[in-house]
């Protein structure tokens, strides 16, 4: 397999990278490498939003250059393109060495926001391809290029998506595709299985300067720290975040998929979408990876496996930090701040303020509920918004929340307990800022499938609108109302695997 091409290079006055980033780590953790071109490419999904906030020019998306450069057909002057090597743990299994297989590097660009990592997803083969063809289809493209942006608007951490392009290239799945790339940014690509990797091989001078870099360039809080010290508080770090993030993501009804320790950021972010989905019907115990058979990474199992995965990466730093003790203290805090964060996504949910005894119980109640009649998720709090804001009013105000349900009676008997927890004053504003809290729109499975069956025929506009209606999904979008809607009977039968 050829890896290295020499493909045409251009400076792009209105693309200031540098090496500044990951990639001044060298080349233990950065190896060369260039994209495959793709024939004839054309936009599928632009981020004007992201573009803005990057500072990149308005005339982006009219420009050639920038179609080839997001498509992997020219390189940058002066900045080697590169991918990763990393390890990880898959389905709870050790599966050695990976690494950015389909994921192409472009180094760091000065923004507004301060540098942030520019990466192609599906630009060609890598040194870690392993048997992969180092490509991404249509489809699963547009749904990372969506998925993410939604996270985002939800207010949600995520490594961004600035473009989508698509070629007609063939790539063979389960049948023959077409080809894409998405172009995503983050701060970060640094996954727990970055430091698994090099734990694992024994170097510890390169362990340690993983270490210190993410530090340095993420959390500078930490830099006066030495030693062991420093790394601990590192681990509690990610710890606190992560712990944060799967609170966010139980919270909006999120699950991701693949949870494995190479598909977790050290920054917390949301990070590689796969087979992820937003539960439409509430289930617990909803797997969304029809190739996860165990259910291993069932929604209401994410919390608990990122402990685990955390685990994974305080073993990684083991070497660093010496000692059990305070590594287990800070891997310990996980379970004191999930828990925390959780109560306090779910009080904000219900508009609660303050705290009481029984708000555990109330939430819990509220879930057996939803799951016992497979009420929507997003539906039910939207509605539950309105009702609060409305119920000042009127008296009917909760009828269309009760319509969800089949057990009303289980349903009433909570409401009654939930409105006395509520009380009876500023129903009106409780209500205005749960709708601020509750999203009116996700990226439902249906919702991309149709998307993603407009763009196959070449017609991107679904893509674009989802985008903007995803961006804002707190808002009311009258023109888009259908896209509130519950799901389809069709949408039960969407199989999502892993291959993408
Ligand atoms: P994922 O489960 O998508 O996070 O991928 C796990 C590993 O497989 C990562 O190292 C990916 O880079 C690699 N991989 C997935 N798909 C491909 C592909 N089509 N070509 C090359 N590598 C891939
Ligand atoms: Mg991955």
């Amino acid at each position: 397999m050829t890896i290295h091409q020499s493909l045409p290079s251009v400076a792009l006055p209105w693309l200031h990278n540098s090496d500044a980033g990951f990639a001044s780590l060298g080349s233990d953790f950065a190896t060369p490498t260039e994209a495959t071109p793709l024939p004839a490419p054309h936009w599928v999904g632009c981020n004007d939003t992201l573009r803005a906030a990057l500072a990149l020019p308005q005339t982006l998306w009219l420009q050639p250059e920038a179609l080839d450069l997001f498509t992997g057909n020219l390189s940058l002057a002066g900045v080697s393109s590169y991918a990763s090597v990393y390890s990880g743990h898959q389905f709870g299994q050790w599966a050695g060495q990976l690494g950015d297989g389909r994921a192409l590097n472009l180094g760091a660009i000065h923004t507004p926001d301060g540098l942030q990592e520019l990466q192609l997803k599906g630009a060609g083969p890598t040194p870690y391809s392993r048997r992969g063809d180092g490509r991404a289809v249509l489809r699963s493209s547009i749904r990372e290029f969506l998925a993410s942006e939604a996270m985002h608007g939800l207010g949600i951490p995520t490594t961004r998506a600035l473009c989508v392009t698509g070629s007609p290239a063939h790539v063979r799945r389960e049948e023959v595709e077409s080809a894409a790339v998405v172009t995503r940014v983050a701060p970060s690509f640094v996954r727990f299985g970055h430091f698994e990797h090099f734990a694992s091989n024994g170097q510890l001078d390169a362990l340690r300067a993983l270490a210190d870099h993410v530090v340095v360039a993420h959390f500078p809080a930490l830099q006066s720290l030495q030693g062991p010290h420093r790394y601990t508080a590192l681990l509690r770090e990610v710890t606190h975040k992560t712990a944060e993030l799967m609170a966010q993501w139980q919270a909006v009804g999120f699950c991701h998929g693949v949870m494995n320790t190479d598909n977790m950021s050290v920054l917390g972010l949301t990070l590689d979408y796969g087979p992820f989905q937003y539960l439409d019907g509430f289930d617990a115990n909803h797997i969304c990876n029809h190739s996860d058979h165990q259910g291993r990474y069932a929604y209401a199992r994410q919390p608990q496996i990122a402990y685990w995965n955390l685990f994974c990466l305080g073993q990684a730093l083991m070497p660093l930090i010496d000692e059990q003790a305070p590594a287990l203290a800070a891997l310990e805090s996980y379970k004191e701040i999930f828990p925390a964060a959780m109560d306090q996504r779910m009080r904000d949910k219900l508009g609660l303020t303050g705290t009481h005894a029984n708000d555990r119980t109330l939430v819990e109640d509220l879930l057996q509920a939803l799951q016992q009649d497979r009420v929507d998720y997003t539906v039910f709090w939207r509605r539950l918004s309105v009702a609060v804001r409305e119920s000042a009013q009127s008296k009917h105000a909760f009828a269309p929340v009760r319509d969800l349900f089949m057990h009303r009676d289980v349903f009433d008997a909570w409401c009654a307990r939930y409105l006395e927890r509520l009380g009876a004053d500023k129903r009106q504003t409780i209500g205005e800022t749960m709708l601020r809290t509750n999203p009116k729109y996700i990226l439902r499975n249906h919702l991309g499938e149709l998307a993603i069956r407009q763009a196959k025929a070449g017609n991107f506009a679904m893509v674009q609108d989802l985008l903007h209606v995803l961006h804002t999904p707190f808002d009311e979008h009258p023109t888009y109302e259908a896209w509130a809607g519950l799901a389809p009977e069709w949408a039960s039968s969407i199989e999502i695997s892993c291959s993408s």
